[in-house]
Order: structure tokens, then sequence, then C-alpha cells
């Protein structure tokens, strides 16, 4: 079996379509959804990830407020500049960039964010939620991955699926996310012994360890659809996922690729995330006459 290509790339560029329309329906009532994007010193990657956001609000018409803060910015100075954006109207999203320089304590600056304009959904209030099914603003990157999911057309409810990786932004949420869609759920991790073991058991496999080359067709069940969440740079420039995209291709019904797949779907979350901040605040506003949101529907292929 040859797998077919899930287009990461192509339902962004689908989904950003809608959120134009989105943008000029909010405009038109006197609201101009805007996301404040907070760096604080100047990490290489950082500044590339917050190069990325900045352009997508500009391609789907939303606001954009970019704060560089110096690395050796006090925490009290920090926790003031997301005081002050959790008061201005204008600003529906706000999103500090991690990581954060070592002096300043994480917790502590995710907290500060309003759980209104939570949209990268780390505060402790939209985790909680996510594991009551509640949640305001899912995570931007298991959103994307559910998205994805639902381009293939195949109902997650009672499948086995299998996440490698157990991060707090990743790894846990999207079990927390497929477990409230009703699938059979396991979480491997660094510690998990024989990782194959639990792989080749899914039916549904996301992989997000940051591991080049983790899972090959050995660990994966004829027929799986795979999720490769993974991004890394080896050192002969090229960008890879943590799957041996090639060889498992082979034996998956659905893939997706490195880059192409998980990753345009991140900052498109993020603007979703954003535009329904923007319309609950509005409809908080102004009554009823505004729809409430509903989550993108994606049509699966014929
Ligand atoms: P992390 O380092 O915080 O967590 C990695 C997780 O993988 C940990 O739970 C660890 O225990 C587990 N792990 C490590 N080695 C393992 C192994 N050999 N077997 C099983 N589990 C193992 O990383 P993260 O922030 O969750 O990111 C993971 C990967 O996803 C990275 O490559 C990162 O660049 C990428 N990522 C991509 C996007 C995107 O938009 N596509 C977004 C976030 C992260």
């Amino acid at each position: 079996m040859t797998a077919q290509i899930i287009d990461g790339k192509a339902l962004s560029q689908r989904l950003r379509v809608g959120f134009r329309e989105r943008v000029e329906r909010l405009k038109a009532r006197g609201v101009s959804p805007g996301l404040a994007v907070v760096l604080v010193g100047d990490n290489p990657a950082s500044r590339v990830y917050v190069g990325n956001k900045i352009k997508a609000c500009e391609e789907c018409g939303v606001h954009s407020l970019h704060i560089g803060l110096a690395a050796d910015v006090s925490e009290a100075e920090v926790l003031a500049t997301i005081e002050r954006l959790n008061r201005d109207a204008g600003i529906h999203g706000i999103l500090v960039q991690l990581p954060l320089p070592a002096h300043i304590p994480i917790a502590r600056v995710l907290e500060a964010i309003s759980v209104h304009k939570d949209v990268d959904g780390f505060h402790l209030y939209n985790v909680g939620a996510l594991v009551t099914g509640t949640s305001i603003f899912p995570p931007c990157t298991p959103y994307g991955v559910q998205l994805l999911l639902d381009t293939t057309g195949i109902d997650v409810a009672g499948k086995n699926a299998v996440v490698v990786g157990a991060s707090n932004i990743v790894g846990k949420p999207m079990g927390l996310m497929l477990l409230q869609r009703e699938a059979t759920v396991t979480i491997c991790h660094a510690k998990t012994r024989d990782l194959a073991q639990h792989t080749i058991l899914a039916d549904i496999l996301i992989v997000a360890a940051g591991k080049p080359g983790l899972i090959v067709p050995q660990m994966v069940k004829e027929g799986a659809i795979v999720i490769d969440v993974g991004i890394n740079r080896l050192p002969d420039g090229r960008i890879v996922g943590d799957v041996c995209f090639d060889a498992v291709k082979e034996k998956a019904s659905w893939i997706t690729p490195v880059p192409g797949g998980v990753g345009p779907m991140t900052v498109t979350m993020l603007i979703e995330n954003t535009l329904r901040s923007a319309e609950r605040a509005f409809k908080a506003a102004d009554g009823d006459e505004f729809q409430d949101w509903e989550a993108p529907v994606v049509k699966s292929p014929d």
C-alpha cells in the first residue's frame, strides 16, 4: 500500500481563504482583529517563528503587534507588558514566544495572559478546559493535527491512537483531544519501554519526539494513518520529521510530509484562535447578532 499524502500546506491555504472572509465580516462591524506577539531576547529560531506568525496575520488581514523585549528584561516588565495587552480592546490574542530567558518563570508569564486572549491555549485554565472537553482555545499544533485527521474522512472514535511524545505543547494536549473524540489513546515518551510494541497497534500514529528516523516501517501497522509533527534540521541542512517518510509511506494509508504537513497548520490555527477570540469579544459586547464560533469543517475527499 502506498499512502495518500495529507497536504497541510493546501489545507492551510483553504482555511486562510475562509479567514479573510471572517476578517471582512468583523471589520464591517467595526472590529479589527488583532494579535500581539511578545518576543523576549533574540533567539534566531524564535525570530523566524515570530516572523512567520506576523506574515500569516498580514496574509489574512489580521492586525499584528510585535513587541520585542531585551533578553535581560525584568519579570515585572514582562508582566506589565502582558497586563497592558490584556486591557487593550484592539488586541484579541496574546502570544508570548517560548522559550523565555532562564530568569523569567514561564508559568507565571503564561498565567498572566487573560484566558480570553490565550490563543496559544497554554494558560492553566485552557489546559484544564481541554481535560473536560470545553476548551475555547485548543493549542495550535494538536488542533492543526485534528483538522489534518479530519481530511482523511476517518472517524477517530474507537480507533487505537498512539502519540509518541508527551510535551505540554504537543503530546499531552494531542492525547486529550483524541480521547475527547473517543479514540483509545496511548501516550509514549522517552522512558517508554519497547516503543514498537505500542506503535504497531496504532490505527492513528502521531509522532512528536524531535528524533529524526525514530519511526521505521517495522513499527507501523499496515494501513495506519501517520502524522509526523517532528521538525529536525539535519547536519546537511535538510529539514525532516521523526518518521522515515519514504519507507513508512509504503505501509501507511495516509501520511503527512515534513515540511508541508503539520508545520503550516500550527500558524493557521493560531489565526483561527485569534479570529475566534475577536468574534467572541464582539458577541459579548454587542448582543447575539454574530453567530457563535464553530470549529472549521474540513471536507473529506469523496
Ligand atoms: P519536547 O522536547 O518538549 O518533547 C519531546 C517528547 O518526546 C518528550 O515527551 C520525550 O519524552 C519524547 N521522546 C523523546 N525521545 C523519544 C524516544 N526516543 N521515544 C519516545 N519518545 C521520545 O518537544 P516538543 O516541543 O513536543 O516537540 C516535538 C517535536 O515536534 C520537535 O521536533 C519539534 O520541533 C516539533 N514541533 C513541531 C511543531 C509544528 O508546528 N510542526 C510544533 C511544535 C513542535
